[in-house]
């Protein structure tokens, strides 16, 4: 899971606000402008497990805080997320707060994951080690609850890595081994699938 940094919403978020107001209504006007927001804002892949979006899979808008309690969040720009169904069917209307009414659930908009998050060479997404018990209890709520270890995702990140030492195995030269490694690891852009992941790999190297 990366950080992301959204922008200005779209402009039918206001109006869609407004007539919410008006109404009272509870429920979510899917309109695609929104859609291709959310779309440019993720990086067009899961704000959640960072799975990329392709060939017949679009995403799914998912509300953080759950639009049946939040009626007030709807339209919230920082509680509107573009997830896979995967993790969206996972969360689902899930919303664990703690005694003070906070919630044990990262949002990536508001929230940095990548201070609350480490992951392992097994491809396991972990608790950073030194966080509050309040941090720690969040970050593995927010594992155990979206699934963020689950058997595809943790293949797939240990992937990456048995790629890149691949890459060490087949290179005879150990010079041109580390150029390789280091120039695919330079080359991360936020668009990138399980970025969090490959840059955890990259603080291995530095070491
Ligand atoms: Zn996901």
């Amino acid at each position: 899971m990366i950080k992301v940094e959204k922008h200005l919403p779209p402009k039918i978020i206001q109006k869609l606000q407004d007539q919410q107001k008006k109404s009272g209504s509870r429920q979510f006007r899917v309109v695609s402008e929104i859609f291709e927001a959310l779309k440019n804002e993720f990086h067009n892949k899961c704000a959640y497990c960072e799975t990329k979006f392709k060939n017949n899979s679009f995403g799914e808008i998912e509300h953080f805080k759950p639009k049946t309690v939040y009626s007030d969040s709807i339209y919230d720009w920082n509680n509107l997320l573009l997830v896979c169904s995967a993790c969206n069917m996972r969360k689902s209307k899930r919303f664990p707060i703690n005694n003070n009414k906070m919630p044990l659930l990262v949002n990536p908009v508001i929230d940095n994951p990548e201070e609350l998050f480490t992951y392992n060479t097994k491809g396991y997404m972990l608790p950073k080690p030194d966080l509050s018990n309040n941090e720690k209890r969040k970050a593995e709520i927010t594992i155990h609850l979206i699934g963020l270890n689950r058997k595809e995702l943790v293949g797939r990140r240990k992937l990456i890595l048995t790629n890149l030492i691949n890459i060490q195995r087949t290179e005879q030269d150990p010079k041109k081994t580390g150029k390789k490694i280091r120039e695919q690891l330079n080359e991360l852009t936020d668009d990138g699938e399980y970025l969090a992941y490959l840059r955890y790999i990259k603080t291995l190297l530095r070491r």
